[in-house]
């Protein structure tokens, strides 16, 4: 657990959101925090990536859409 690293997450994501970034978000499962990532802003693009929870570091493979997200810790 970190609070430096939630602190960092937080604010990127607020400042992110403020610039109009399609900003996406889904609950860690294995500490309940609500982990946002980026999603891309135009149909039929694909993001993938592996992304960390920033309130426990638990690791997941992410594949955004425009309008869905999916993760997954496998
Ligand atoms: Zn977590």
């Amino acid at each position: 657990m970190s609070k430096q690293q939630v602190q960092v997450h937080n604010e990127y994501f607020d400042r992110a959101e403020e610039r109009g970034a399609n900003v996406v978000s889904f609950e860690c499962s294995g500490c309940g925090f609500n982990v946002r990532t980026l999603a891309p802003q135009t149909e039929n693009t694909v993001w993938t990536s592996m992304l960390f929870c920033p309130s426990c570091d638990k690791p997941y493979f992410k594949h955004a859409e425009k309008h869905s997200l999916e993760v997954s810790d496998e």
